[in-house]
């Protein structure tokens, strides 16, 4: 990829006409910002939430993709995976503007309210994702007090009946992904991703591959490895990950088994900080 295809590549991020989203079913749509997937549950015309909300600096790209489908119609919720920068970044603003709740889980809700801080991320796992994310690396964790409240004990979704969330801890010590029984869709958050984050490459041309969670930021491959097999075990027809494409199909579910079976040797970094 040359400069120019890299420039042009930048423009169109910037430029608020591209920022359209995706519908993969009648009822499901994602919009990929820089590195990470927003994704908009909900038909148009219909009650709709945000799950993750990006970057900073993306509320306004996000807010274009979201009225692109759903007119001015606010979501009812922003329901976060977990509250790494990159699926956090844009909720305050977004949460202010719709004048909406956000959700996520309660292991998670020191890290959003200024109580704890993230380990920072494992420079020795390698690779082309950290230059890139450097860039956009907040300076200072997220307060979203006042705005956020823990999602209910019992699995239960707000807003969204036909949604469990499930606990899937490793990536984050609260990360959640969330799952509908009835087309079996997961949305994995981190616990998987659907290209190799340390890859720049990858980031801008996705090949189709389940991989482990983006190991820069991961905390417990313990736990990540657990919750791994958790997610295969719910035999998944459809994933979308907070990083990747969305896939679905017989390869993905060969590729989420292996991954399972083979954690330790396809996940885990070999050079990752102990
Ligand atoms: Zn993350
Ligand atoms: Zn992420």
């Amino acid at each position: 990829m040359d400069q120019e295809h890299i420039d042009k590549w930048k423009d169109l991020e910037h430029d608020l006409d591209h920022a359209i989203p995706e519908e993969v079913l009648p009822d499901i749509a994602y919009y990929r910002t820089l590195v990470v997937n927003v994704i908009m549950i909900g038909a148009p015309n219909e009650d709709w939430v945000l799950i993750d909300s990006g970057t900073r600096k993306y509320h306004d790209r996000i807010l274009h993709a979201c009225e692109h489908r759903y007119g001015n119609k606010p979501p009812q919720a922003i329901i976060l995976t977990h509250g790494h920068f990159d699926h956090i970044g844009s909720a305050k603003k977004l949460a202010e503007y719709w004048n909406v709740p956000i959700y996520i889980h309660e292991n998670e809700m020191d890290f959003v309210t200024g109580k704890k801080e993230y380990p920072p991320g494992d420079p020795t796992v390698g690779g082309g994702m950290i230059s890139l994310l450097s860039t956009i690396f907040p300076t200072k964790p997220e307060h979203l007090e006042g705005l956020v409240t823990a999602l209910p004990n019992d699995g239960s979704v707000p807003f969204l009946k036909d949604w469990k969330y499930i606990e899937t801890p490793g990536h984050t010590v609260g990360h959640i992904s969330l799952f509908r029984e009835k087309d079996r869709l997961l949305i994995a958050g981190d616990a998987i991703s659907t290209e190799k984050p340390e890859s720049s490459w990858a980031v801008l041309f996705p090949l189709q591959h389940v991989y482990g969670p983006p190991a820069y930021f991961t905390e417990d491959w313990m736990s990540a490895e657990k919750t791994v097999k958790k997610l295969a075990d719910l035999d998944p027809d459809m994933i979308i990950a907070g990083h990747g494409l969305p896939m679905e199909g017989e390869t993905m579910k060969k590729e989420l088994k292996k991954l399972a079976d083979n954690f330790m040797e396809q996940a885990i970094p070999k050079h990752k900080r102990q």
